[in-house]
């Protein structure tokens, strides 16, 4: 039922901070997960690890239940994982469409035929409600289409696991609303999400389930249904 398990999540980084201590993180398949904790408690260190920027000092990563080294984003990407970056990784001087296509290879038994990406893209975008302007350049399209840029090129690369980092920082409520409900509709037709915050209303609103994190350390898990106002 666990689409991830990422067990005992050691990170001490050279410079000798321990940014994980010992972390457990499960994750259902289909679900919203949040990842909350205050800046500094090791979310952005453990996603670095599962999209394998950053390789853990000590711990496992269960992914469909087989045991996994993610070594790279390539591996991550190759395994169904997609990121979504804080600060978006799209070149500013091509169009969207160009963006999700080029400058890097899908997932393993994934083509993508270029005469055939636009039809593609297009398809994608209207089966999870995520419509982008395809042919505007990406330095022209506002934040929140930027972001949703992002999530489409994981969709297109085949992504089942999406993590997405701090994405509402950057954008406005009605942004925000869109994003919500987009990520909804993915969870619908099946994907799982993870994002990082450290906005308990956002959970609140959002998630199914919620992993908590203070100082490194994993303090809590539970059904976001289960929070009352005291916690
Ligand atoms: P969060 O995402 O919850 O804000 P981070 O994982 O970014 O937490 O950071 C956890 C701790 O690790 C912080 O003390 C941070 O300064 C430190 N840290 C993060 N990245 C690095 C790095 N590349 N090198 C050294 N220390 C880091
Ligand atoms: P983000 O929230 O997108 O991770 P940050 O400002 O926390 O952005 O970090 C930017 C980069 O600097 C990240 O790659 C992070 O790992 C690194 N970093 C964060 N804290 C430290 C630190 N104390 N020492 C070295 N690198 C750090």
């Amino acid at each position: 039922e666990f689409v991830l398990e990422m067990r005992n999540i050691w990170k001490v980084y050279p410079n000798g901070v321990t940014a994980n201590k010992g972390v457990n993180l499960k994750v259902k398949k289909g679900e919203i997960h949040a990842l909350l904790g205050e800046n500094g408690a090791g979310k952005s260190t453990l996603m670095k690890i599962l999209f394998g920027f950053e390789k853990p000092t000590e711990g496992e990563i269960y992914y469909n239940g087989e045991l996994v080294h993610i070594n790279s984003p390539y591996k991550a990407i190759e395994l169904g994982i997609g990121m979504v970056h804080q600060h978006f990784m799209l070149v500013p001087s091509l169009t969207v469409v160009e963006n999700v296509v080029l400058g890097m290879e899908p997932r393993k038994g994934l083509s993508i035929d270029l005469k055939k990406s636009v039809e593609f893209v297009e398809k994608e975008m209207n089966k999870y409600g995520l419509p982008v302007p395809l042919n505007e350049k990406v330095k022209d399209i506002s934040v929140g289409m930027k972001q949703r840029v992002e999530i489409i090129k994981t969709l297109v690369r085949g992504a089942d696991l999406i993590i997405l980092d701090e994405p509402t920082a950057v954008l406005t409520p009605q942004e925000t609303v869109e994003l919500f409900k987009a990520l909804k509709s993915l969870t619908k037709a099946g994907k799982t999400v993870i994002f990082i915050t450290h906005k308990l209303n956002e959970v609140k609103e959002i998630a199914d389930r919620i992993t908590v994190l203070r100082r490194g350390k994993t303090i809590g898990e539970a059904e976001v249904k289960d929070i009352t106002e005291k916690d």
